[in-house]
């Protein structure tokens, strides 16, 4: 009887507690390096987040290994809604390629909902001579073996760009991984790697201002973000069917208690309809999700079916780590 009622006051703390979340700062795990396209979209959703969670929001990289560090640390965190995680496809496409993951994608996460939806672009660095994809395609031809291609690891969204890129010219380059694509932009500035394939999100302003070659963007038609508009699609390039789209998603650690995973994805709803978060998403070529994936379950079947996509094609290409 005593143990009985010990169990119903420890319930009832916690519901108070629940019921008073937030009361401190909470942390979003990037699990890519800051300046990255992921980055960039954590730290504007968690300023679109502050009012409606009446709560401050503070980022934590945690880059490598495609992104299943961050993921992991996530995974393990207390589930208190403190600690969240703004992941992209990576969520999807990790399980085929890790052997050793340290957490199960469907069973350790609570889902929050989606986010947003994001093309890439294939750049080069301002020094190559190619200004347009059919001069890409001449160069490549003429430097093989030579070619290097920047991604943000195994399992990263450029990583898989860069498979299918790579596979649909039928060309080998050697691939330099970093732990974020905003690393690999330094570098891609700087000369050192020729090529990347990085989201809109990463590779608009530098297109705008010159400071990178754009060959083309990974989405099915032309985009309407005035600094993208001009660029053709790689389909229209002659890459036939070529098409990658990118998402972000919230998750919260298995366990979080339903009341505080209930306050998150309302208070994810309201920021997707922030005016400033949808015009700053939509000058870099971000669409805004408004379907039922906003819904934590029905962003769980999403990812159940990105997941089913992926890793056929992945395991095809024979591309794995431990
Ligand atoms: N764009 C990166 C990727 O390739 C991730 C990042 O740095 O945000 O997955």
């Amino acid at each position: 009887m005593k143990k009985l009622l010990t169990l119903s006051l420890l319930a009832l703390a916690a519901g108070t507690a629940c019921a008073d979340y937030p009361e401190k700062p909470i942390t979003i795990v990037v699990p890519f390096s800051a300046g990255g396209p992921t980055d960039k979209v954590a730290r504007d959703l968690a300023e679109a987040l502050r009012k409606p969670l009446n709560a401050t929001l503070v980022i934590e990289n945690v880059g490598g290994a495609g992104g299943t560090l961050g993921a992991t640390k996530v995974a393990k965190a207390a589930p208190d809604g403190y600690t969240l995680l703004l992941h992209h496809i990576g969520m999807a496409t990790s399980p085929a390629l890790y052997r050793n993951m340290q957490y199960k994608t469907l069973e350790d996460f609570e889902y929050l909902g989606l986010v947003n939806e994001v093309p890439m672009t294939l750049i080069g660095r301002s020094t190559l001579p190619a200004n347009t994809y059919a001069e890409l395609a001449k160069w490549m031809d003429a430097n093989k073996g030579k070619i290097n291609l920047g991604n943000a690891g195994l399992g990263s969204a450029s990583h898989l760009c860069g498979l299918l890129f790579q596979s649909t010219i039928k060309l080998d380059m050697t691939t330099v991984p970093y732990k974020g694509t905003g690393p690999a932009m330094t570098d891609l500035l700087g000369g050192q790697i020729d090529l990347m394939c990085d989201q809109t999100t990463n590779t608009t302003q530098q297109i705008e201002g010159g400071k990178v070659k754009a060959y083309g963007v990974t989405s099915a038609k032309r985009l309407t973000a005035p600094a993208l508009a001009k660029l053709p699609t790689l389909d229209e390039s002659g890459l036939k069917g070529f098409s990658v789209g990118i998402w972000h998603g919230v998750y919260a650690p298995k366990g979080t208690p339903k009341v505080v995973q209930d306050k998150i994805s309302a208070a994810l709803k309201v920021a997707l309809k922030d005016a400033d978060f949808q015009k700053r998403q939509e000058a870099l070529g971000a669409v805004i999700v408004t379907d039922a994936r906003t819904n934590g379950a029905e962003h769980k079947k999403f990812v159940e079916a990105e997941i089913a996509k992926w890793g056929p094609i992945i395991k095809a290409a024979g591309q794995y780590a431990d």
